[in-house]
């Protein structure tokens, strides 16, 4: 199996990217930002441990995230790739995913980067629907009618976390406890840097020409 690890700063466009690869390739999307923010919406064990965390833009606990993610990643084990966005976001959830990969299992990192201006635009600019999860960028990617979805017409609302100050939390903890990352585990596997500038289709093709799939 292909792990496709979406690595990037909040805002880089790893949700929109995510979702856009995972139809175009028809694999599976992990996203664990999604699965924690399902169980704070279901009030679960694990919801309650992680909004604390969510709110102020700080990292869950690993073994809360762990405990939402493994068995979401038992589910997918039969497929020939994944894509998995959010995790890991330090180097003990590096280590973990590493340990629960079989030895002919392949991680690539699809590396997204950009300068902070436009990751505090989309940030700021950025809608989700309370539905169906689908996201929107007032001026990029702007839904047909003002404020609903155009897939499931659910109300858009702005995530709780996308508010100046916990915006410049969460990239100072990117920087802090991310970032390091892509030096010890770029080394271990294969590391694809995509400049995340302009709209996804501009994105996307840059994906399809480092040949990921070679
Ligand atoms: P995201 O949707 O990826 O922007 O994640 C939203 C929030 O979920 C983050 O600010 C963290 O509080 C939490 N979170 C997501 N992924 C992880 C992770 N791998 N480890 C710890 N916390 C996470």
């Amino acid at each position: 199996m292909k792990v496709i690890v979406l690595f990037g700063p909040p805002g880089i466009g790893k949700g929109t990217i995510g979702a856009l690869l995972s139809k175009r390739w028809n694999i599976p999307l992990v996203s664990i930002g999604d699965l924690l923010r399902e169980n704070v919406k279901n009030n679960t064990e694990i919801g309650k441990k992680a909004d604390f965390y969510m709110k102020k833009g700080e990292l869950v606990p690993d073994e809360v995230v762990f405990e939402a993610l493994s068995c979401k990643l038992d589910e997918q084990k039969n497929n020939k790739a994944i894509l998995v966005d959010g995790f890991p976001r330090n180097l003990n959830q590096a280590n973990l995913l590493e340990s629960i990969l079989k030895p002919e299992d392949r991680i690539i990192l699809l590396n997204l980067v950009a300068d902070d201006d436009l990751l505090i635009e989309r940030l700021s600019l950025r809608r989700i629907c309370k539905k169906c999860g689908a996201i929107y960028h007032l001026k990029n990617i702007p839904p047909k009618r003002d404020n609903i979805c155009d897939y499931c017409n659910g109300e858009l609302i702005q995530r709780d976390d996308d508010t100046p100050d916990v915006i410049s939390r969460r990239l100072s903890v990117f920087r802090r406890e991310t970032q390091p990352l892509i030096d010890y585990f770029g080394e271990k596997h294969r590391l694809l840097t995509i400049s995340a500038e302009g709209g996804p289709e501009d994105i996307l093709a840059r994906i399809e020409q480092t040949g990921i799939w070679e």
